[in-house]
């Protein structure tokens, strides 16, 4: 790994900002290989040299995983000429995230921020089908015959049919009609082309799990944390088992 500022290794490591990390070095909290430095433009190697703060060992991770549950008016991307995006006013202690997918400006819900990007990938590949559970409220009711054609897999106007994709309903609310819906493909507008294809129209959109990470119901629209390590082991090794759609019964 290569070599950085000791300044810039705290504050990334214990969430300090830029001139806190540095007061702290000044003030002799910091230690380098049992050494107190006072200097925080030292070099230091995150991976072979042991650095301390307050005595506590700080580690360079090397990635990081963000549960954001994103809300509605921004987009899915890391810059945007005219709206905000889902990394804006995000802490990312430095690192260069990115959004795992893409949620439609009007969706909201679960999106993980990484600068992993083998996890990425392997969330995301087309051929991998990751599992993507969506809470919808319609315009109309569906039931039986929506639920098959779903099954089935769809006409949306692509080359392909849908994957066979799992809906179930959910009951009324006053501001629509309210479904669950499963889907192992990640297409353009994918959820609202579905229902648009059987003549009902997508009121109100929010992603509820992908794969095995479920949106923590403690966050509000615009709040985020990162994950658990249980959250991103399960999460990695999901992508390793390849679980198959869940049963639609
Ligand atoms: N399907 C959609 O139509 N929109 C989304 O944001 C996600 C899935």
């Amino acid at each position: 790994m290569k070599l950085i500022r000791l300044d810039r290794f705290i504050a990334e490591t214990a969430g300090l900002t830029r001139s806190q990390a540095r007061q702290a070095v000044k003030n002799g909290q910091v230690k380098v290989n049992e050494q107190p430095i006072k200097k925080g433009d030292q070099k230091v190697d995150p991976e072979k040299d042991r650095i301390s703060l307050k005595g506590q060992i700080l580690r360079y991770e090397p990635y990081i995983y963000i549960m954001l549950h994103k809300p509605r008016g921004v987009v899915s991307a890391t810059t945007d000429p005219r709206d905000r995006t889902v990394v804006d006013g995000v802490e990312t202690f430095g690192h260069a995230v990115f959004p795992v997918g893409r949620l439609d400006k009007d969706t909201e819900g679960l999106l993980l921020l990484t600068d992993d990007g083998q996890l990425a990938h392997n969330l995301l590949a087309p051929g991998k089908h990751v599992d993507k559970t969506y809470y919808a409220l319609l315009d109309r009711e569906v039931g039986e015959k929506e639920i098959s054609l779903f099954k089935e897999g769809l006409d949306i106007g692509d080359a392909r049919k849908t994957l066979p994709a799992c809906l179930k309903t959910a009951g009324q609310t006053e501001d629509g009609f309210a479904v669950r819906i499963t889907i192992r493909e990640g297409r353009f507008h994918q959820i609202k082309r579905m229902f648009h294809a059987v003549g009902a129209e997508v009121l109100f959109l929010k992603r509820e799990r992908m794969g095995s990470l479920t949106l923590d119901e403690a966050l509000r629209p615009g709040q985020y944390r990162q994950l658990t390590e249980e959250e991103l082991s399960k999460l990695q090794q999901y992508n390793k088992r390849r679980v198959l759609h869940e049963n639609c019964q």
